[in-house]
């Protein structure tokens, strides 16, 4: 773990120092563009104050003073010079390119009262009572002042506020030929293009500052996020190797036991020792199965293509099948097993009664596992709800074992994840039941959860829901597909039970069909071998009446087991639509069982072939003939 975290650390420390020197080299491109951008603003203030001030000079001496004394009141007005200078200053105004030119007298108190302009607004016209106070405005009061003094007044653009009439203004003084300061020529413009220019570039420097924050901000998440998956991937790889190791050891232990046990059986003729060895061998294999089967489950779960089956079943039986299988190991240790089943649980329902069993069966084999000789396990099932006929019932496993500490709980249900390394090398195990446990528990619409403490013991438990059966007339379905009775191990009295019976076997591996074929011995039926699916259809279309059932292989060369039972069913014989074939095959999942019976098959015997289902399944197909 810890050289786990070194690694990830040295990858994290490398990360941010990337992340924060690009985040300087963003703030200083940041910095940059924001200087070049309020260097661009100010030069455009410049040119536009430099622009009002030039048109203002050129005002200032536009008209002469005596030009200007010529109106005082507004009497003067009515001159016919008053036309002729307005007409003249409505070219100036043009030429310059400014709104408004005109020019104003100060008294040097508190009025300015103007004298002519370009504009025909009445207010800004030579008129003794049209006197303009300079209270009523402090800009004009300033320039007022600066003309007063001889200096130019220009708008200060750096504090604009639009309020201000929306002008923009330029006033410089006229002199008279002693050099005394006759009055003031202003012009003005639309302060319109500076705004538009100054909302410009705010937007230009707000957008640059939204544009670092983000970039800085998506780089820190992305930090992180790169941090976190970067160790969940190198925990993910540990724990996948970790795994691996365990799945060669819990998959070679039991291939010794087999190996071994063969060796020693052979070389005996001891009977009692050979049949020692082969019982050995049989635990060793059923180990083996189950973690063959385990690890299939978890890559169909990953795959997202692991289903459940909804059948119609008995739940106090299933909870007793369960209890056989555990009661042995329970009986190894000698521990207490103690069982509470609610009478209020109805005894069927519908519900993927051997994923169920599944789940109950491992929390139970954990719970025996780890916990020590003399211990006791408890399993309660209860019925805790019922809704609309839909029935919740929940399960806890209960034991006095080892426990597990808080922190190692997290992980507990994740795949390929054990506790701790220290009871993988005590107790064994690949870690792989409770993920597939949760994922089980999970798609049957309910949770997962536990409470432990080390030393004192655990308590799993999970509630799922199931519906009551809607009765039906018979067990067997009538399309003769496979059904929900559980083949049954009790009942294997065989002898003879097919005589005078024919079946073709297709199968294209000897040993299989040694295996089918010493199994099948007892019950009296002959059988005819196919080594492939040409040959089993070729067999059949030779000699249809003479056989009651097939028995179908699917990987096969020439022809599989599809493409045979196809052609069987599509074959003119009458017998071709009703001859029983069932798949014997070591494909096994629900697509594969459901692709057969698409295929025409009429049922489904998974490899390795479970004895006890395969005896059912010709039961129901097969009847004695002589
Ligand atoms: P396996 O038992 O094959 O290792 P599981 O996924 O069933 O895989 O369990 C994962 C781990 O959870 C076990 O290795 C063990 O450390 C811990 N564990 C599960 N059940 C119990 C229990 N009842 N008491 C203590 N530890 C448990």
């Amino acid at each position: 773990m810890k050289k786990i975290i070194k690694k990830a650390d040295f990858k994290f420390s490398f990360v941010y120092v990337l992340f924060f020197s690009s985040s300087i080299v963003m703030l200083i491109v940041a910095v940059i563009f924001t200087f070049f951008i309020k260097n661009i603003e100010q030069e455009r203030i410049d040119s536009i104050q430099n622009h009002l001030l030039v048109a203002a000079q050129r005002a200032s001496t536009y008209l002469t003073v005596e030009e200007l004394d010529l109106f005082h009141t507004a009497e003067d007005m009515e001159r016919p010079e008053w036309e002729e200078i307005r007409a003249k200053l409505q070219n100036f105004a043009e030429e310059t390119a400014v709104l408004y030119v005109y020019y104003w007298r100060y008294d040097g108190g508190d009025y300015i009262q103007y004298i002519i302009d370009n504009d025909e607004d009445e207010e800004y016209m030579v008129h003794p009572e049209l006197f303009f106070s300079l209270d009523s405005d402090e800009i004009s009061g300033e320039a007022a002042l600066k003309i007063a003094a001889g200096e130019s007044w220009v708008t200060e653009l750096g504090e604009y506020t639009e309020s201000w009439d929306g002008l923009l203004t330029a006033v410089v003084p006229v002199f008279n030929p002693d050099g005394t300061v006759y009055c003031g020529a202003g012009v003005d413009i639309s302060d319109e293009v500076f705004i538009s220019m100054r909302n410009y570039m705010r937007i230009m420097e707000f957008s640059l500052f939204c544009l670092l924050f983000v970039s800085v901000l998506t780089g820190f998440f992305g930090m992180r996020l790169y941090n976190k998956k970067a160790i969940q991937s190198e925990n993910d790889s540990m724990s996948k190797s970790r795994f691996l190791s365990n799945m060669s050891h819990e998959m070679r232990t039991p291939m010794n036991a087999i190996i071994g046990m063969t060796t020693i059986g052979k070389s005996t003729h001891d009977m009692s020792r050979k049949d020692y060895c082969f019982k050995k061998i049989e635990t060793a294999s059923q180990h083996l199965l189950g973690v063959i089967n385990d690890v299939l489950d978890l890559s169909k779960i990953e795959a997202n293509k692991f289903e459940l089956s909804y059948v119609d079943f008995e739940f106090e039986k299933m909870i007793h099948c369960v209890i056989n299988i555990i009661s042995f190991k329970v009986d190894e240790m000698n521990q207490s097993l103690t069982v509470y089943i609610d009478k209020d649980i109805p005894q069927k329902l519908v519900g993927d009664d051997q994923r169920l069993a599944q789940v109950i069966t491992n929390l139970l084999s954990n719970a025996v596992k780890f916990t020590p000789k003399n211990g006791s396990v408890r399993l309660d099932a209860k019925l805790i709800g019922e809704k609309n006929g839909e029935y919740t019932i929940k399960i806890t496993v209960t034991d006095t074992g080892i426990g597990i500490s808080k922190e190692n709980q997290a992980a507990l249900f994740d795949s390929f994840q054990q506790a701790d390394s220290g009871t993988t090398r005590v107790f064994g195990g690949t870690g792989l039941g409770l993920a597939i446990t949760k994922s089980i528990v999970e798609m049957m619409g309910g949770n997962i959860e536990i409470e432990s403490e080390v030393g004192k013991g655990s308590v799993f438990s999970f509630a799922f829901k199931a519906k009551c059966p809607i009765e039906k007339a018979s067990a067997l379905s009538e399309d003769g597909k496979v059904d929900a009775v559980e083949s049954k191990s009790d009942n294997l009295d065989i002898d003879g039970i097919f005589s005078g019976c024919k079946i073709i076997l297709a199968e294209d591996v000897e040993i299989n069909r040694e295996i089918a074929i010493a199994l099948l011995k007892d019950t009296g039926v002959d059988i005819d071998c196919a080594v492939n699916g040409a040959q089993a259809v070729e067999m059949f279309k030779s000699n249809a009446d003479y056989y009651d059932l097939i028995l179908m292989d699917v990987q096969m060369p020439v022809m599989d087991g599809y493409e045979a039972t196809r052609s069987i069913r599509a074959a003119s014989h009458s017998k071709s639509k009703t001859i029983p074939i069932i798949a014997m095959t070591a494909n096994v999942f629900a697509e594969d069982v459901e692709k057969c019976l698409n295929a025409g098959m009429n049922g489904h015997i998974g490899k390795p072939i479970d004895v006890a289902k395969l005896f059912y399944t010709l039961r129901k197909f097969l009847k004695k003939k002589t």
